[in-house]
């Protein structure tokens, strides 16, 4: 039967780093939270809630913002 202790570890699919497939890593198969972040496209898990990023055009006084509808 096989170990139960034996911890796998898994190429994370983000940088390939080798990461523990195991409960212990809360990120897995992810090696951390950044590679499973950049894996999802988006912060949105609750655990890491990021601020939204201010428009391009907040700071940008080189030009006029368009009209808006
Ligand atoms: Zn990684």
């Amino acid at each position: 039967m096989p170990a139960p202790n034996v911890e796998r570890v898994v190429p994370c699919p983000t940088c390939r780093q080798p990461a523990v497939y195991a409960e212990r890593n809360r990120w897995r198969p992810f090696c951390s939270a950044r590679c499973r972040g950049i894996d999802l496209g988006a912060w949105a898990n609750e655990d890491y809630r990021v601020p939204a990023a201010p428009p391009a055009e907040a700071g940008d006084d080189d030009r006029p913002a368009p009209p808006r509808d």
